[in-house]
């Protein structure tokens, strides 16, 4: 066993990237172009979506989802009190007002059930956020959505790999996004896509993304647009990425249930239900009655690890008096152990071995 420091994630990037990225920049051409479109395609075929877009990040993503259903000032969406801090600054970016949202501490993602008392004349959308490729009821949500004639952006930027009920996440709504940050499943180091069925939002987000104009050879514009487009440098590594993707959801998968195996005796360290059918565990999480103090002792036997986040509404910008009781639980026990996918499974037993002596030891 090494003793080499165990990341908690780590990007995986091999000579496949460098390969395509070199054929790029030896084409002389690197702006968005024929590279970029072969990744598009192959998103569209891996979720079995029609319309594909890759734009610069996934805040930007899902920013533009907001502005091509037509978000405006003074909109409401709604959003999960629990997840990445990006998913409410896009609201924000777009110029609407996100309204925050209790989850379940089933599946750590928004409780539908809480999602109507928040429903008002100004409501636009709901966006739900795939957290760690767990979902809620998709079509109990989308059936809700549909009652109140409500948008429904899917943040699936932690579901790149998986799926409710065998359909690809981020295709349930009207408009799906995905992250290639470093940490994701896969990653062109900085990116995000989009995804839907519907033409016309497909060709409202190529006008955004574009200075809003009306086509790529036209100096005329409609409305207001930005540059959020993508490079074919990121697409080349993206193209290797997406080979690897297969194997990396196959191997999250065997790695949560190796995990899971190991960790079973240890009778505080609790399990997410998860249906691995479903759901490949982009981050291995883990909820704990003392997660800052697990963290310390891995970091000091060279092992990384990361606090879940905190609850959204317990963070300067967004402080507020309402009460979310399970997103703050959430919030203070949950653990990332690390989920590399690279990974081997002496690494992780070593890692079992060491919360395990942690919890003997109390
Ligand atoms: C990573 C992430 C984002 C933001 O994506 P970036 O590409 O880092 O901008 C948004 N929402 C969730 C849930 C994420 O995990």
């Amino acid at each position: 066993m090494t003793n080499k420091f165990i990341a908690q994630i780590e990007p995986w990037i091999g000579e496949e990237e460098q390969q395509e990225v070199l054929e790029v920049l030896k084409s002389g051409w690197i702006t968005e172009a024929d590279k970029t479109k072969e990744f598009e395609t192959m998103i569209g075929r891996h979720v079995n979506s029609k319309y594909v877009s890759v734009v610069t990040n996934g805040t930007v993503s899902l920013t533009i989802a907001l502005l091509a259903v037509g978000i405006k000032k003074e909109d409401e969406v709604i959003v999960p009190d629990f997840s990445m801090v990006a998913s409410p600054n896009s609201v924000l970016l777009a110029g609407g007002k996100p309204v925050f949202v209790d989850v379940d501490k089933e599946t750590l993602c928004i409780n539908i059930s809480e999602i109507e008392k928040k429903i008002t004349p100004r409501t636009k959308a709901i966006m739900p956020v795939s957290l760690n490729g767990r979902s809620s009821d998709m079509h109990a949500l989308i059936a809700l959505a549909k009652r109140h004639n409500l948008f429904v952006i899917e943040d699936a930027a932690q579901a790149f790999g998986s799926t409710f009920q065998g359909q690809h996440l981020g295709t349930f709504g009207d408009i799906g996004s995905f992250s290639f940050s470093t940490p994701k499943v896969i990653t062109t180091g900085q990116g995000g896509a989009l995804v839907t069925s519907n033409k016309d939002f497909y060709d409202h987000i190529l006008r955004l993304k574009d200075f809003g104009r009306i086509d790529r050879s036209s100096q005329d514009h409609d409305e207001i647009g930005y540059n959020f487009k993508f490079t074919d440098i990121l697409a080349a590594i993206g193209v290797a990425q997406m080979k690897k993707l297969d194997f990396r959801i196959k191997r999250k998968k065997e790695m949560y249930r190796l995990y899971k195996e190991h960790l079973k005796e240890v009778s505080v360290v609790e399990f997410i239900s998860t249906n691995l059918d479903d759901v490949s565990p982009w981050f291995i999480d883990i909820m704990v009655p003392d997660p800052v103090i697990l963290q310390k002792h891995l970091k000091n036997n060279n092992i990384g690890s990361r606090l879940f986040y905190p609850a959204i509404h317990t963070i300067k910008p967004y402080l507020g008096h309402e009460k979310f009781p399970n997103s703050l639980w959430v919030s203070q026990h949950g653990l990332w152990l690390p989920s590399s996918s690279f990974l081997t499974d002496s690494d992780i037993i070593h890692i079992c071995t060491n919360i395990k002596e942690f919890y003997e030891k109390k």
